[in-house]
């Protein structure tokens, strides 16, 4: 047995109005047999108890964004999601050597994204993962950023070969659907028994490339000099998450009906198409690039 993974820490409640991860992790915690495999028993966490319990994305903070080595050393920084960071931290990490080995972190979506494996890391356990996923569910989205473990700020940058994302859409904050808790639950089956064959066996034989998409820039609806949004999603835009948007193409349509294109130069991709999650930061929508993912080469002893 060539075991490498010996702690996985599996998360729901990242954000507390996202309730498919928080109702799978008691569903799992009533029945931990089905998510025990020989080599390892993931450990199951509602990541924010205070949100969970609120049905609220957070109270002060965004969990999510907290997890940045700096900012888990900054005692200044002590909002509520700010301290939980800094209790994960403790539980999971500490993130300069984390005690656990890989993060799953169980998310929702407002947009029309489908199923997209999220992550940041160029490690082969990582991208190994993420593409054995992929084999497995064909119309799951990479959703790949490349950022250095310690940099990230998302909970799954607490694993020692760090995480996935997994975030399933569309669905409403604060509501269940069994279609997105049954998707989000296969995906989970499949990273885990590809931990359990990464123990036991060999790394899963996975294609030495494939296309995803990679974040460019987050486009803020358009305000007033208030701060106020004066638009929205252009209706030829909505649902379209993943569809080229050629320049010259309508992102928004103004309160009065003036339509706004996009300015840039080159075909992009679009994703969290009218999220909910982001109106508090005005934010309509996120642009991505196609790109290749190589599935590296690297030794697995790097945990950058
Ligand atoms: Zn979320």
């Amino acid at each position: 047995m060539n075991k490498t993974i010996n702690t996985v820490a599996i998360t729901g409640g990242t954000h507390g109005n996202e309730l498919t991860g928080v109702y799978l992790i008691k569903h799992w915690q009533s029945q931990p047999q089905e998510v025990a495999r020989s080599s390892f028993t993931p450990e199951l966490h509602i990541a924010n108890p205070a949100a969970t319990q609120e049905v609220r994305r957070y109270v002060d903070q965004d969990l999510n964004r907290q997890f940045n080595i700096a900012d888990l050393a900054d005692p200044q920084l002590a909002g509520c999601e700010q301290q939980r960071a800094k209790a994960l931290n403790t539980l999971l990490g500490p993130k300069e050597g984390p005690r656990v080995d890989f993060v799953i972190d169980m998310h929702t979506t407002t947009a029309n994204m489908g199923m997209s494996l999220v992550f940041n890391s160029n490690h082969p356990l990582v991208i190994g993962m993420a593409f054995y996923i992929k084999q497995k569910m064909p119309n799951a989205n990479l959703f790949y950023s490349p950022t250095d473990r310690l940099e990230d700020n998302f909970l799954r940058s607490m694993g020692r070969f760090g995480g996935l994302v997994i975030e399933v859409g569309p669905i409403s904050q604060g509501l269940l659907n069994y279609q997105v808790y049954a998707d989000t639950r296969t995906a989970v089956m499949h990273a885990l028994d590809y931990l359990e064959l990464y123990n036991v066996e060999a790394p899963p034989e996975v294609p030495k490339a494939m296309t995803g998409y990679r974040f460019i820039e987050k486009i803020p609806f358009p305000t007033n000099d208030q701060g106020e949004i004066t638009g929205m999603i252009h209706p030829v835009l909505q649902g379209q998450d993943y569809q080229p948007i050629d320049p010259g193409d309508p992102l928004f349509i103004t309160l009065t009906g003036e339509t706004i294109v996009y300015q840039g130069v080159d075909t992009v991709y679009g994703a969290f198409i009218n999220e909910a999650a982001y109106y508090d930061r005005n934010i309509g929508l996120s642009l991505m690039e196609k790109v290749d993912i190589s599935y590296p080469t690297d030794s697995l002893d790097s945990t950058s």
